[in-house]
């Protein structure tokens, strides 16, 4: 199915999304931008309406995690700082088996293909995130052409977090696609897709199928959000794989080499900590919480921390593991 910008979104969606529900919907199920309720937040959940895509002959990560566990590790670098890109990825390219360049809702930053080229140039194997939120359909697809271009390993198709109260009032937030779309889009032109998806944001029944979905979308990897456990990964990929979604999955993991965590970890669901960069090891949770902070609490930027790594763990059933750099703000790649 060919992604049209002029479907209409949902009534009542600020978003404009078609497939939702966004990552972004609040724990007393209110929208992530408005007062009300969510509108997608009761079934049935919305099916992507045609068969998925011929995918990509799987290479780079998604190669690799077809055999073994795998690293991802948030490349999270200053704004408008081509220098810290190159400083980075020679920092976490050599320990991860892939870098994922992120979009932030709050600081603006060098268009997504200046970056992929600067990270492809200092050695990255890179992913990038692409956000429906301050792109028209068109700018869309010319920095897919151009990502293709490159020969990034994959594109991470996210609708994007909505600009909170203050922060650039003046610009629109376009959102002509939402992220299903999106990722419809690239995998038409031929990119490896990945996707994210929430477990613990309500509607959490629907959550698992919306996955699948995704992947007949085009989605060849999903990235999920931080949970509240391993186990809590276990039950959402399990139910997820009871509605069909076959992809490999990505769990959330910010991590530290030391036994105190960054002071950001306190605001996420349960995050754990990981005291080891040993690949294959397990990591040891040093910190948790039960439930999602409101939206207005979520951290905007991790507190200065050691230089930190990751590791898979190969008691978890996805089949790799996401980490949150150094400095950096971990992300909700809110779909
Ligand atoms: S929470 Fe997200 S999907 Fe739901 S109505 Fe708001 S913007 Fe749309």
């Amino acid at each position: 199915m060919e992604p049209e910008s002029s479907a209409a979104g949902r009534l009542g969606c600020p978003k404009r999304m078609v497939f939702g529900p966004c990552g972004g919907v609040r724990e007393d199920e209110r929208c992530e931008l408005a007062e009300h309720r969510c509108v997608f937040l009761d079934a049935p959940l919305v099916r992507w309406p045609g068969a998925a895509p011929d995918p990509p002959v799987r290479s780079g990560l998604l190669a690799r995690a077809a055999e073994a566990p795998v690293v991802l590790t948030d490349l999270s670098v200053p704004a408008f700082d081509t220098a810290a890109v190159r400083r980075v990825v020679g920092v976490l390219g050599p320990v991860s088996d892939g870098l994922l360049l992120g979009e932030h809702a709050n600081r603006p930053d060098f268009p997504p293909t200046m970056l992929a080229a600067e990270a492809l140039a200092a050695g990255a194997r890179l992913w990038t995130t692409l956000a429906c939120r301050d792109r028209n359909r068109v700018v869309l697809e010319q920095e897919l052409a151009g990502l293709a271009a490159l020969g990034v390993d994959g594109v991470l198709c996210v609708t994007g977090d909505g600009r909170g109260p203050g922060v650039r009032p003046g610009a629109s937030q376009v959102f002509d696609l939402d992220g299903v779309r999106l990722a419809a889009l690239a995998a038409g032109r031929g990119l490896q897709v990945a996707v994210p998806e929430s477990p613990e944001a309500p509607p959490r029944a629907l959550r698992p199928a919306r996955v699948a979905e995704k992947q007949r979308a085009g989605a060849q990897l999903c990235v999920l959000n931080h949970v509240s456990s391993p186990a809590r990964v276990a039950s959402f990929v399990a139910a997820a794989r009871d509605a069909g979604a076959t992809l490999p999955f990505v769990a959330g993991s910010p991590s530290t080499p030391t036994s105190a965590p960054p002071a950001c970890c306190s605001a996420f669901p349960a995050c754990t900590s990981t005291t080891t960069s040993s690949s294959g090891s397990s990591p040891r949770p040093t910190r948790g919480r039960p439930a999602s902070p409101p939206r207005s609490r979520r951290p905007e930027r991790c507190s200065p921390s050691p230089a930190s790594s990751g590791s898979t763990c190969r008691a978890w059933p996805p089949t790799g593991a996401r980490t949150t750099a150094h400095g950096s703000r971990p992300r909700w790649p809110s779909d």
